[in-house]
């Protein structure tokens, strides 16, 4: 006989889903109503006012997916990509891996850039890229890559993309609400973002937004988008601003519920105060890890404070730590990926979860694990260097 789950209580420290906050959980709870109830068309329109303020844009077509960042991924690129066409794609870890996966099956030809993991996009080879490949449409690329932790330089090649007269799409997944994203003031034309990172919502929405120009791209189609659940065009009449709202699809309530209460949250505290509190719990993080001991792969201009990649010290069986943090502290952090995979961890400090108490849990759940490993670690130091970080 199956019982009802309960799961137990972990504090999320992992590249996502993060810690969602209980007044995001209430949100989730309250009763579910149809999706055509005046309502609930009301509240819809609350969610895009608050989109639009989150990817700060002016965007009309701006809205959650009903899927996570992965649908948002395929939605962007089925929706602007023909057979045929051309994309340049930076790719400095796993998820631009995964932009390439949707060109080529979009029939589109990805022209790849490749940077080594741990590096930022080298605006210089997109440059030579742009040069090279005069019939390119669409420059492609990761803001806050979560496999390596590196942030790259979204204005500056955003800018090249505009230069040659290509669309810029940006995977926003991470970045969204953890460190600077402007949409509009960059001159981004698609960016697809998830609930389940710095926006502490559950996992399962991936937050779009298309400029004018990519809706002139959609709407001018030759051929219709092979995904019929993904297509903007249909879409846009169901989530359009003055428009009826017809039927297309039933949209998950509740999970719309929590996405509106983590906005709220982010409104109340302010976008750019949400910045700061993730370079600041970041900060104090770094301190505690390099006064334990370990590093981070990434160099401080280039790091991604919402998403750390710490080098697993040699002779520590990685897994194991891993397990023992969650067996005997709750504490989920996440493996490496990829290439990356036995070489560093990946701590999150994501939303929610980008606060004090995380940072001191985590730096000393680690170091004492480590410590009874038999690896060369000062656990004192490390909470030493935090709370001399926090009490300044
Ligand atoms: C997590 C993530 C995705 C995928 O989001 P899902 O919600 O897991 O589908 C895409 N891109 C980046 C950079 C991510 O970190």
């Amino acid at each position: 006989m199956s019982k009802s789950f309960f799961p137990p209580q972990r504090t999320l420290m992992g590249p996502g889903p993060s810690d969602v906050s209980p007044r995001v959980l209430a949100a989730l709870s309250r009763p579910t109503i149809g999706h055509l109830d005046p309502e609930f068309i009301g509240l819809m329109d609350d969610i895009k006012g608050l989109l639009q303020a989150a990817f700060k844009t002016g965007n009309e077509l701006t809205l959650p997916v009903s899927a996570p960042g992965s649908a948002g991924m395929e939605a962007v690129f089925s929706n602007l990509l023909e057979a045929g066409d051309k994309v340049i794609v930076c790719q400095n870890g796993v998820f631009g891996g995964r932009m390439q996966e949707n060109v080529e099956r979009c029939g589109a030809t990805a022209i790849m850039v490749q940077d080594d993991w741990g590096l930022p996009v080298d605006p210089d080879k997109l440059e030579q890229a742009l040069v090279s490949n005069p019939d390119a449409v669409a420059v492609a690329f990761v803001h806050a890559e979560t496999s390596t932790g590196v942030r790259s330089d979204a204005q500056a090649l955003c800018a090249l993309a505009r230069q040659f007269d290509c669309l810029a799409i940006v995977d926003a997944v991470t970045s969204l609400a953890g460190i600077e994203l402007c949409v509009d003031d960059w001159g981004i034309d698609a960016v697809y973002s998830g609930t389940q990172k710095c926006l502490s919502c559950v996992p399962g929405l991936s937050p779009v937004s298309f400029s004018e120009r990519a809706i002139t791209r959609i709407r001018n189609r030759r051929q219709r988008v092979q995904s019929w659940f993904l297509d903007m065009n249909l879409i846009m009449d169901y989530w359009g601003g003055d428009s009826k709202r017809s039927y297309h699809h039933t949209a998950p309530v509740n999970a719309m519920y929590a996405l509106h209460e983590s906005l709220l949250m982010v409104q109340e505290e302010g976008l750019e105060a949400a910045w700061a509190r993730h370079d600041h719990h970041h900060q104090a993080f770094v301190a505690g890890i390099e006064a334990l001991g370990l590093s981070l792969i990434v160099s401080p201009d280039a790091r991604l404070p919402q998403l750390n990649a710490v080098e697993i010290p040699p002779g520590i069986d990685e897994a194991a730590v891993r397990r023992h943090l969650l067996q005997s502290w709750n504490l989920e952090i996440g493996a490496g990926l990829g290439s990356l995979a036995t070489k560093v961890w990946r701590i999150g400090l994501m939303g929610h979860a980008a606060n004090q108490q995380n940072v001191l849990l985590c730096l000393s759940a680690l170091g004492s694990t480590l410590q009874s490993m038999g690896a060369a670690v000062n656990p004192d130091a490390a909470m030493a260097a935090a709370h001399e970080f926090y009490s300044v």
